[in-house]
């Protein structure tokens, strides 16, 4: 899909319609309804920029400070995220712990180095052959990311726990949890046709030149 090809079906009628480049502070609107089909929103790439520099900052400490410390009978132990991985690599569960590895660290941080490298070009206006390859890779990476799963299954640990020992969140669970906020913002802030529409203008200009 390309800025110039992609097509939308009005949610209100059906009309399936080709949706061509929409400036700023303009609409897209059905021309059989008149329902506002697009209105691209203008600072997406400025705040995918910011977010994206957020997550990355956060990657390294959601993933490998401890997220939990779990006291037991006198014996303490902390848990990352990292550690977690490995602990289900060790029982032989290689399924699971591929699983997991993908879905809660390896695409989440493709997600946001992508959401960096393209925002930080589209930002500066600057052409890179391989723009159009980390928009796709990015578009298809998003439903990966599973990191709310993994939260979950933090939260349910956490209850059982709760009443035999004794908890304490480390420094690794505000940044996985302030981690999972910034990858569902992303989502909801990647503006997927204004971020082809820049790339396609990029590409041209750098054919022209
Ligand atoms: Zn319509």
């Amino acid at each position: 899909m390309t800025a110039t090809n992609a097509l939308i079906a009005c949610p209100e009628c059906d009309t399936l319609l080709a949706l061509k480049d929409v400036e700023i502070r303009h609409q897209a609107l059905c021309p059989c309804c008149g329902v506002v089909l697009y209105q691209p929103r203008n600072k997406s790439i400025m705040h995918t920029l910011s977010l994206s520099m957020t997550g990355l900052i956060l990657i390294l400490p959601a993933n490998f400070l401890p997220l939990l410390s779990i006291k037991l009978l006198g014996n303490s132990q902390e848990g990352t995220l990292w550690s977690g991985v490995t602990g289900l690599f060790q029982e032989g569960l290689w399924s699971v712990a591929v699983l997991v590895l993908l879905s809660s660290i390896v695409f989440p941080t493709i997600i946001i180095v992508l959401s960096f490298l393209l925002s930080v070009h589209l930002y500066r206006h600057r052409a890179h052959r391989h723009l159009a390859l980390w928009m796709r890779c990015l578009q298809h990476l998003e439903e990966w990311a599973m990191l709310e799963v993994y939260m979950l299954g933090i939260i349910v640990a956490c209850v059982k726990l709760a009443d035999t020992t004794e908890l304490k969140f480390g420094l690794g669970l505000y940044a996985f949890v302030s981690l999972l906020v910034i990858n569902v913002l992303l989502t909801q802030n990647v503006d997927n046709h204004l971020f082809w529409q820049h790339i396609t203008k990029l590409q041209a200009n750098d054919l022209k030149s």
